[in-house]
């Protein structure tokens, strides 16, 4: 018999109070309905979602295939082979003295964020407009949230002053600030000599910093620079294989700990092993390829820059022409146009929010974009994020195969090999003015 009483609760007041209302994060989202839409026949231009256009590399595919066999469970902290390779990857790259002890797997980077953030008692500090999840999940654990607005007159980016300012509020609270760069939703990074500064002021409050870096292969110029060298006992990196690995779907994420930090490491490691146990067996095999690098992975993050350092630079001049404000990009794939100087003219269409901008986009251009209140700034500002990644990456890169160091992509690769995002940024500037 059932009990009448139960049958007449709302579901609603079964869910805990923190995920109460709470709908899926934006990017999952926008994906799953531009997906609808076409299917629907309705002609999308798919600039929501950021993923990577480009195909895995194919020795690190050739890895997978090898490993597909393995089956056991893993380690909790990840395999050896690929936690050395991970560390000997930061290593070369940045000149730390992590070994393999320093180096946590998880089943993407956004699960190693999430389980960081349910151990570590303290505040999250994020610099806005960042991205989508890093709130929720702290609202998810009922740890405080605190957004650094920053501004276009300052690329968005945070000044060491802000952060300072922002510490001095309440001395010695203990605090995780979250730094993402190159920055989604942005496109914009650091030069060596901010994040210095930056790194001072984090150090002096003692400050738990992770350095989202999971764009950092994909910076333009090749040039990536960690906050661990500035900061090393008080950083952790986030990386992973989603983004330049072009792999997001393999779910493959690493966080890099100094060796002060090991304790954090360890209870991490504790939640790991009660929800995930270990990340995938054969993912792992195929990520120790990609982490260990050499000339064809370099060669292929080499084209994959190239590609996105053009068309984002087209797609900034395009905007930026037809008066909606864009910094031009410097790696990933994201921009963050700002509409603001077409206010007046979008208000007399009913759309005064940057959620009512995009979904209008959407409704009357087809194009799928991202609003800025999703990345922490006021819902009233007329930002949004473009993520410029509807194209064929394989095709794009396979045409930079023989080329030189000293190829430049022009205006006619941009139009030959990414009609989608022509199409979309057309539309757009058509759209703001109709
Ligand atoms: N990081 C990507 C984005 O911002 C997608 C992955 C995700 O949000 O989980 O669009």
């Amino acid at each position: 018999m059932t009990d009448s009483s139960e049958s007449t609760r709302t579901p609603d007041v079964h869910i805990n109070l923190n995920i109460r209302g709470m709908k899926p994060s934006a990017t999952v989202s926008i994906n799953e309905h531009s997906n609808k839409l076409l299917a629907e026949g309705r002609n999308i231009y798919k600039l929501g979602l950021g993923q990577s256009p480009f195909p895995v590399p194919e020795p690190v595919v050739d890895e997978l295939k090898a490993n597909a066999y393995q089956k056991d469970y893993l380690p909790v902290k990840g395999l050896k082979l690929l936690r050395d390779a991970v560390a000997d990857y930061h290593r070369r790259g940045e000149g730390l003295g992590c070994t393999g002890d320093d180096v946590l797997i998880g089943p993407g980077s956004k699960e190693l964020m999430f389980i960081l953030q349910l151990v570590y008692y303290g505040d999250l500090v994020i610099p806005a407009p960042a991205w989508v999840s890093y709130a929720p999940q702290a609202k998810i654990i009922g740890r405080n949230v605190n957004f650094i607005p920053t501004d276009a007159e300052h690329d968005w980016m945070l000044t060491p002053e802000q952060l300072d300012e922002h510490c001095n509020e309440d001395e010695g609270r203990p605090r995780v600030m979250i730094l993402n760069y190159p920055s989604n939703p942005t496109g914009r990074t650091y030069t060596p000599t901010e994040l210095e500064a930056i790194a001072k002021v984090a150090k002096k409050h003692k400050l738990v910093i992770l350095s989202d870096e999971i764009y950092g292969e994909l910076h333009h110029e090749g040039a990536h620079v960690s906050i661990a060298r500035y900061y090393p006992k008080g950083t952790i990196i986030s990386a992973g294989l989603s983004k330049w690995c072009g792999a997001g779907g393999w779910r493959l994420g690493t966080f890099t700990f100094p060796r002060e930090l090991r304790w954090l490491l360890d209870a991490m490691a504790s939640v790991a092993s009660e929800t995930y146990t270990s990340t995938s067996a054969p993912i792992q095999y195929a990520a120790v390829r990609a982490f260990r690098g050499g000339p064809e992975i370099e060669r292929y993050l080499w084209r994959s820059r190239k590609v996105l350092h053009a068309l984002g630079n087209w797609i900034a001049d395009k905007l930026n022409d037809a008066a909606i404000r864009t910094l031009k990009p410097q790696g990933g794939f994201y921009l963050f146009p700002d509409f603001t100087p077409f206010a007046e003219l979008l208000e007399d269409r009913g759309i005064k929010t940057s959620a009512q901008l995009c979904n209008k986009l959407l409704e009357e251009a087809g194009v799928a974009i991202l609003p800025g209140s999703d990345f922490g700034r006021p819902k009233d500002e007329l930002t949004a994020r473009l993520a410029y990644v509807d194209f064929d990456g394989a095709r794009a890169i396979a045409l930079l195969e023989n080329q030189g160091d000293d190829t430049e992509l022009g205006d006619d690769f941009v139009f030959t090999h990414c009609p989608n995002v022509v199409n979309a940024i057309n539309a757009i500037c058509e759209w703001v003015k109709a």
